[in-house]
């Protein structure tokens, strides 16, 4: 079985992980084949893609966190711009809005930046990576309006409600479904997957962030997409095979490969 961590942080693992190398030979031991390395901002870019090159079965994301410290200039968005065109940036982000860390009157610099993104996203015919948090209304009525049904791409570490779910999906994004879907008090997250449609759902790990369990209070890696496929599996009703092989459809059908 094959599965595929549609976001993770390879770039932000701690040194106590073991080399990249080993981190992805690990992957590949629990099945995991293909990983998209995601970026933050400028100080992670270099690394995402020297990654990307470095790994046949690594691809990159890049982009600019809503919560990231970086203060873009022109030549930064240049650069952006200029990396959206090698062949293993597949998707530009994390991008979005968070209003977790700081009230949204405090936020205002995060709109601009996601809407340059998501334009850059229609520009280059890439699917866009998006974190929201704490802002949901606000992130789907910027891509609504800016994105204008131009743009598809991933709702990443999905924890929202049914409502949410069926607008993102309404305007065409993938909800993908991180460790925290297998802990157990997370019934609102399994109400959605059990729900969503099978040919629009994707998994992550979001490592090294937010360990699944039985890896729950650990540092989380890709490997454990593994569980993830395991929670969703079960709380979907089908077996692991039908579940790979759809999940493996679904990231071919928004990325167009693998
Ligand atoms: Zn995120
Ligand atoms: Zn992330």
């Amino acid at each position: 079985m094959q599965w595929m961590d549609t976001h993770c942080h390879l770039c932000l693992l701690k040194p106590e992980q073991g080399e990249t190398a080993q981190v992805v030979a690990r992957a590949h031991t629990a099945g995991v084949q293909h990983l998209l390395d995601v970026a933050t901002g400028r100080d992670n870019w270099d690394c995402v893609l020297k990654n990307a090159h470095q790994f046949a079965d690594i691809y990159a994301a890049i982009g600019i966190h809503p919560t990231s410290e970086m203060q873009e200039t022109e030549d930064d968005w240049q650069q952006l711009a200029q990396l959206l065109n090698d062949d293993k940036v597949i998707a530009v982000g994390e991008c979005g809005l968070d209003f977790f860390h700081a009230p949204e009157a405090e936020c205002g610099h995060q709109y601009p930046r996601f809407e340059r993104q998501i334009l850059l996203a229609q520009q280059y015919n890439k699917p866009l990576i998006i974190h929201t948090r704490q802002s949901s209304a606000q992130t789907l009525h910027v891509l609504q309006s800016v994105g204008a049904g131009q743009v598809t791409g991933i709702m990443h570490c999905f924890v929202e409600d049914k409502t949410v779910a069926q607008q993102a999906l309404d305007i065409g994004f993938y909800l993908s479904f991180s460790g925290i879907a297998t802990f157990k008090n997370a019934a609102q997250i399994h109400q959605v997957i059990q729900w969503a449609p099978l040919d629009r759902i994707l998994i992550e790990t979001d490592s090294p962030y937010l360990a699944p369990v039985p890896h729950r209070g650990k540092l989380n890696e890709p490997a454990y997409v593994a569980n993830v496929a395991e929670t969703v599996a079960q709380l979907k009703g089908v077996s692991l095979e039908a579940l790979s092989k759809q999940l493996t459809r679904n990231a071919q059908q928004l990325f167009k490969r693998f």
